[in-house]
């Protein structure tokens, strides 16, 4: 990472040159002009630079649109930057700011309501797909990644330099590190070795006076909210510095399905009690969703237990059958395989593919297409009775295609204090619950009945998760937990969201982002607000 310090004053004098501009009907062409003008680019920038009457305008904002919800929506970004370095971020920001546009980032484009992408005033995509260079260091078991990167690429990357070591983030191949670092990042390693924003160590964020900060330059407050408070109301981060972890040769997965006729209910009702105490090597999740029974015509609910251990099926066996023997876990239900081969694994489980293809598939962006889709999420403290059980399962029969992922807590996830880093949901935790609804048919009556059916199966969980506030992923980001206003937002007014997101971390969160963005530029329908003076006191 070699282009650090010459930008550091040198934004700050462009920043003060470019005061800003109201909007006007040539908005875009005078944002573009500005870029034109830009002193200081080090590549052009007017192949990277696209505007609506640009052959290339859709495909590029289609490309990574993971929610098709989205696809649609008339209020599309004026014009779409995709930076080739750093002075085209710097000077995307700049521009954007004098000619009254938005920003936002995207990385992955998995926000699960589209929010880097989509936004209802006049916008600018900053769309970082190509900054996806990722160097690994295995002597020293760190590796620099750009926020464009995917998890896919981070994840083959590392496994080209070594069969032992592993990054602990989350599951599907094509999510962004941009995003996904910056809100937490769960998977299959947390129990032995927490989040991925557990594991970063440095990182380099744009201002919004178009500094470019390293760890030490940005200090340690922001360098704490980037890792957990979500990236987007801070600034736009570059690239990340991270904490490669042990990962045994072998490795061994499952994935054993089993219905109400085989007892899935007092399975995870087991499970409930005894996942997030089981030795720290091993994650099993469990995916509960509609499936065809045995008995013809019939349907049933199944519960898939999707499990990655760190070690040797010999192992495993007499683990799971102290912890678990409800499952009845067979040596014929186990693959052993490397860190890799389990995150193939994982994929090929998610999208429904051969657990065999090469790890290269890991770098296919195109692979993953979740159609339309809603999520929302919860903790629980306290197993699910089984009549809570039942009453989820009946709600699961309303909709083709309505999935619930239980993943479990405990090990290292229980070590680490809630205010560590910005991810506050750590003590207490049993397991965290992932709901979602993907559906095919098109128009604003089917996606009003979806979205009903999941705001009812939010409702009727009320009483078996976290209270006070319900704790909910910034992650899965899901707007009905509230929203900011177009214009100002209060503290109080935000905090509706704020704090089940992010607990009591929410204030140092707000804290922050006035001292780093104090006239709220990186704003969104669920950014950090500003404090005002009285609210500081
Ligand atoms: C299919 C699917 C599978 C998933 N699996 C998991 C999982 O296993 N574990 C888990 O924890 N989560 C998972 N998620 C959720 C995922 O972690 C979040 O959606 C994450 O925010 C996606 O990051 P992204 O870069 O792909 O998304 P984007 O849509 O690009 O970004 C998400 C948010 O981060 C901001 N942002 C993005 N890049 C930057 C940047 N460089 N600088 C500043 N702000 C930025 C965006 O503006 C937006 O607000 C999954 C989501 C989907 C759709």
């Amino acid at each position: 990472m070699k282009f650090l310090s010459s930008y550091f004053t040198f934004a700050t004098a462009i920043a003060i040159l470019f005061s800003f501009e109201p909007p006007s009907v040539d908005t875009h062409k005078n944002f573009v002009q500005c870029l034109y003008n830009y002193p200081h680019i080090t590549n052009s920038i007017s192949n990277v630079v696209y505007t609506q009457t640009n052959p290339s305008y859709s495909s590029i904002l289609g490309m990574s649109i993971r929610n098709s919800r989205f696809f649609n929506r008339s209020s599309k970004p004026q014009v779409i930057v995709t930076p080739l370095d750093v002075s085209h971020i710097q000077a995307t920001i700049i521009c954007s700011q004098r000619h009254g546009l938005q920003i936002r980032t995207r990385s992955g484009g998995h926000d699960y309501e589209g929010l880097s992408y989509v936004a209802e005033v006049p916008f600018v995509i900053l769309d970082l797909f190509n900054l996806q260079q990722i160097t690994v260091d295995v002597e020293n078991r760190t590796a620099w990644v750009q926020a464009g990167a995917t998890l896919g690429e981070l994840y083959y990357t590392i496994s080209q330099k070594s069969k032992t070591l592993g990054f602990p983030a989350g599951v599907c191949a094509t999510v962004g590190t941009g995003g996904h670092f910056s809100g937490g990042g769960y998977g299959s390693l947390m129990r032995k070795y927490g989040l991925a924003a557990d594991n970063i160590i440095d990182a380099h964020i744009i201002d919004v006076n178009g500094n470019l900060l390293d760890r030490k330059a940005m200090g340690e407050d922001l360098f704490w909210a980037i890792r957990g408070g979500g990236g987007a109301s801070f600034g736009v981060i570059v690239a990340w510095k991270i904490k490669l972890v042990p990962v045994p040769s072998t490795v061994t997965v499952f994935n054993v399905a089993r219905t109400l006729e085989e007892n899935a209910t007092e399975i995870i009702q087991k499970w409930q009690l005894v996942a997030n105490k089981m030795d720290e090597r091993i994650f099993i999740r469990v995916d509960v969703k509609k499936a065809n029974s045995s008995e013809h015509g019939k349907q049933t609910i199944q519960a898939n237990f999707v499990s990655m251990f760190q070690g040797g099926v010999e192992e495993l066996i007499p683990l799971m059958q102290k912890s678990l023997p409800e499952l009845g876990l067979d040596r014929k239900d186990c693959t052993e395989t490397s860190w890799i081969g389990s995150v193939i694994f994982a994929n090929a489980v998610l999208v429904g593919s051969s657990v065999n293809e090469a790890p290269e598939v890991l770098l296919n962006r195109t692979r993953f297409r979740p159609g339309i889709n809603k999520a929302k999420s919860d903790y629980v403290r306290k197993p699910i009775p089984v009549e809570g059980l039942q009453g989820l399962w009946r709600l699961l029969y309303e909709v083709p295609d309505g999935e619930l992922q239980f993943a479990p807590y405990g090990g290292r996830m229980d070590e680490i204090s809630d205010s560590e880093i910005s991810f506050a949901h750590r003590s207490g935790y049993i397991f965290h619950i992932h709901y979602v609804v993907v559906w095919e048919e098109e128009g604003d009556e089917a996606a009003q009945r979806y979205m009903n059916w999941i705001r009812k199966v939010y409702k009727y969980m009320e009483p078996y998760v976290s209270n006070s506030p319900r704790a909910a992923y910034v992650n899965y980001r899901d707007l009905d937990i509230g929203i900011n206003n177009n214009g100002y937002t209060s503290y109080d007014q935000a905090s509706i969201w704020g704090v089940k997101y992010f607990g009591n971390n929410f204030r140092r969160l707000a804290t922050v982002k006035t001292k780093v963005d104090p006239h709220n530029f990186f704003k969104n329908e669920q950014s950090i607000p500003t404090l005002s003076a009285e609210e500081e006191n």
